[in-house]
């Protein structure tokens, strides 16, 4: 039931002390979910043991270069590697051209299908409703437009009580049945409830990201309890004038936002080459809300 958050990349703008900018996987159940794809991505998934072919959707929040940049050379290894399975990519419309325009002047063809999905379309496009999660994105206020997106699990099926199962002497093909819902017959005529015969599942977990932003209130609440939230930091309090300025978010602004919409656990990254030691950054969140981490390359949450 791998649920799992790993950093790639936590710098913002340029790349920095081994850091590089924006690149995040997000493994659920082995499937990988990529979450924007700056230069050096794929360089650092190989140096950190991560496979590219498990990829099967990439979230680009928006086209400044710092998330984008390594789309190009991840997909083209893709292909000279021969992947087979879909890949889907969203993203504002432009990335697709670029990506086009790469293919032509290449003379290449994509041997994998590859489908890009526009952002641009509506509020809160549901870009992804499957059996087991769905993810949503929603508009962020950067200088360009930018999306955060949240990843919900569903419910998760109830669980058998298997002294219920005992009690009523169920036989075995109704066991599937009961699983998904149904009440039960007894022998003597006895109709027993599914709520009598199950219970609740494990609780269904959440993930959002949200970079590049302003500092943004509405996002609490739609937020609201989410299990783990990566959220930008980068800059400090003493620098909040400057995140303004380029529509950026400090690490005690993330902290808040983590703090009003009740979210379990902050992660915090794309942080500003300003800063060589990240601990200051850690400071200011924690004193607003203590269950925040920074991310670092490699360095994975289990949600
Ligand atoms: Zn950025
Ligand atoms: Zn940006």
């Amino acid at each position: 039931m791998t649920f799992r958050f790993t950093s790639i990349g936590n710098s913002s703008a340029v790349p920095a002390y081994g850091r590089i900018p924006s690149a995040h996987i997000l493994n659920y159940k082995e499937s990988y979910f990529l979450f924007d794809c700056a230069e050096g991505t794929q360089m650092e998934m190989m140096r950190l043991g991560i496979r590219r072919s498990r990829i099967r959707h990439i979230f680009i929040s928006h086209l400044h270069g710092d998330h984008f940049l390594g789309l190009p050379g991840l997909l083209n290894t893709l292909n000279l590697l021969n992947h087979q399975k879909e890949m889907h990519v969203y993203a504002f419309p432009g990335l697709k051209e670029l990506i086009d325009m790469e293919m032509r002047i290449s003379g290449h063809q994509f041997r994998f299908p590859l489908h890009f999905h526009d952002l641009e379309d509506e509020e809160t496009p549901l870009l992804l409703d499957e059996a087991e999660y769905k993810v949503s994105s929603f508009p962020l206020v950067h200088r360009i437009p930018c999306r955060g997106f949240l990843f919900r699990e569903k419910m998760p099926p109830r669980k058998i009580r298997a002294e219920k199962l005992a009690e009523y002497a169920v036989p075995v093909e109704e066991i599937e049945k009961i699983r998904s819902g149904s009440d039960f017959l007894t022998a003597d005529g006895r109709l027993i409830p599914n709520e009598e015969l199950t219970r609740e599942g494990r609780p269904p977990r959440s993930f959002a990201y949200v970079t590049d932003t302003l500092y943004l209130e509405a996002l609490a609440e739609r937020l609201q309890g989410v299990d783990l939230l990566y959220h930008e930091a980068t800059f400090m309090e003493k620098d909040a004038q400057r995140a303004e300025e380029t529509c950026h978010s400090t690490a005690a602004q993330a902290a808040r936002i983590a703090s009003m919409a009740g979210v379990k656990k902050l992660v915090l990254g794309h942080f500003s080459a300003k800063y060589r030691d990240l601990t200051p950054l850690l400071d200011e969140a924690r004193k607003i809300f203590p269950e925040t981490y920074l991310s670092a390359p490699g360095l994975t949450f289990d949600i």
